[in-house]
């Protein structure tokens, strides 16, 4: 299965703070995961960057 890095972004400070890698045939649009951002200090909606 072709999976692709992308890198989900905070959307409050805009800093990177992820790689990951997904599938895009099962996921085509920009995926959303919720997690720890270092910069803000909390859990904050990180969505994908290119
Ligand atoms: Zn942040």
């Amino acid at each position: 299965m072709p999976r692709d890095k992308i890198i989900l972004g905070c959307i409050e400070c805009k800093r990177r703070n992820y790689n990951m890698t997904k599938n895009k045939k099962l996921h085509p649009e920009r995926v959303e995961y919720r997690k720890y951002c270092p910069n803000c200090g909390k859990h904050v909606v990180h969505k994908e960057t290119r």
